[in-house]
């Protein structure tokens, strides 16, 4: 037996685990491309040739379009601008209520608020972690107008039937695929399964231009509603002849030429870098095999996992009672990433709490159904998974090698095996 780091012993691993790095030579040959060209944008908000802005967006919506095999995309400025303009394409009016996970980044449920909808909360399938057909069915009202559907963590929802229960009354669906680049569903491409999808290209995404965003819809009528806000709607609807001004209030979500740029290479590498996370994610999986504490991530028939994050729930009965969180912090001081937990269940968050988002007057909230809870205990599936089971790591990326792998198991069992050491460091704890 070695001593856990933790309690003073060496760790597993000393030095850091590898960035994850997309952009290389072509990325940065793309972008001075650009600067020598001196057109940093050329979107101009009037009915003209210019209306959907310059030759590389242009080049990137078409490239965009080829690869996940739709008939339109509008690149945005982040993804939180595309679920904005999708939700104001889908004509939410005040009151609306949008059925949405809780366990999302925040402005997947934001998006709503933004046009006076009332978010109402879904729970979701403890194996995808996303909202299920069940789960939604429990929340459908007569006053439920969309669906916003999140490929979490990578793998697609079940959007099929999702999309049978959603046609059949008439909602519109959003599916936020921010992170699931690359996952498919039965051969489709996560994040064209819904009547609009919503990639991101942040930062911290599969694929990335620094902040930006793309959505996809195969419907004439919606895309030109996102080009529309995208760009300042309200001036360019006359000179268009827009006949439904509903929610024709511009933003302006224009990505810029640069970042265009930079994405259209990136799209390219994008297979790759998603061949390369499910090699990776094999590998996590035969080295954390059979062990009884950690439930290895699930995979339904027909998905090809987009492995943005990898997640594992804990089992604290089965290691012996040790709890999540010391858990994971013993395995931090071993030298390798972990985290409990995702994101907190977003009705929660203060927003939701205190039903207030815009003005003194509780707007939207002041409109909610009075069925419409935040209460904690709402979504348990999800707050369980969140304070007590998920545990996840971001090692599942093109930079992580066979050894990174090894020594992610290695302090996983070794903290398995010496629990009963931390348990004592607890319990002596807990008595002082
Ligand atoms: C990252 C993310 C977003 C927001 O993306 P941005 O491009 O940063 O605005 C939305 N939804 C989900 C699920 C995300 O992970």
């Amino acid at each position: 037996m070695s001593t856990l780091a933790l309690l003073g012993g060496a760790p597993i691993r000393k030095n850091p685990f590898p960035e994850y790095v997309t952009i290389g030579e072509e990325e940065r040959q793309a972008a001075l491309d650009v600067l020598n060209g001196t057109v940093l944008s050329s979107f101009l908000a009037t009915w003209s040739d210019k209306f959907y802005g310059g030759p590389r967006v242009q080049t990137l919506e078409r490239a965009w379009e080829a690869h996940f095999g739709v008939k339109h995309a509008i690149s945005v400025n982040s993804a939180t601008s595309g679920l904005y303009a999708a939700v104001g394409a889908a004509g939410i009016s005040p009151g609306d209520e949008v059925i949405v996970s809780p366990y999302t980044m925040s402005a997947s449920a934001t998006a709503a608020v933004v046009y006076g909808g009332v978010p109402v909360f879904a729970d979701i399938d403890p194996e995808t972690y996303c909202i299920s057909p069940e789960t939604i069915r429990q929340r459908l009202s007569p006053r439920t107008r969309a669906i916003i559907v999140v490929d979490i963590f990578g793998h697609p929802a079940d959007m099929g039937k999702i999309m049978r229960l959603a046609e059949e009354r008439g909602i519109v669906v959003i599916e936020d695929s921010a992170q699931a680049p690359g996952a498919t569903l039965d051969g489709s491409p996560a994040g064209t399964l819904g009547h609009m999808g919503v990639f991101s290209l942040n930062y911290h995404k599969t694929i990335h231009c620094g902040e930006g965003g793309v959505v996809v819809t195969n419907d004439d009528r919606l895309a030109e509603r996102l080009q529309l806000i995208r760009n300042h709607a309200e001036v360019v609807v006359k000179n268009k002849g827009v006949e439904d001004i509903t929610n024709m209030v511009g933003f302006n979500y224009r990505m810029t030429e640069i970042e265009a740029a930079i994405a259209a290479e990136q799209l390219k590498k994008l297979d790759g870098l998603v061949a390369r996370r499910r090699e990776v994610a094999d590998q996590l999986k035969a080295a954390l095999f059979g062990l009884p504490a950690i439930l290895l991530p699930q995979v339904k028939p027909g998905v090809e996992h987009g492995w943005y994050l990898f997640v594992m729930r804990y089992d604290a009965t089965a290691a012996g009672g040790l709890s999540r969180e010391t858990f994971v912090e013993a395995v931090k001081a071993e030298g390798v990433p972990l985290v409990a937990g995702y994101v907190e269940p977003i009705y929660l968050e203060p927003m939701y709490q205190r039903r207030t988002a815009f003005g003194r007057q509780g707007f939207p909230f002041s409109l909610a159904d009075a069925s419409v809870s935040y209460d904690k205990g709402l979504c348990p599936v999800t707050e369980r998974m969140h304070y007590e089971d998920v545990i996840f790591t971001n090692i599942c990326h093109s930079q992580t090698t066979g050894e990174d792998v090894a020594d992610f198991a290695a302090a996983i069992r070794k903290v398995l095996e010496n629990a009963a050491d931390l348990k004592e460091r607890d319990a002596a704890r807990s008595q002082a």
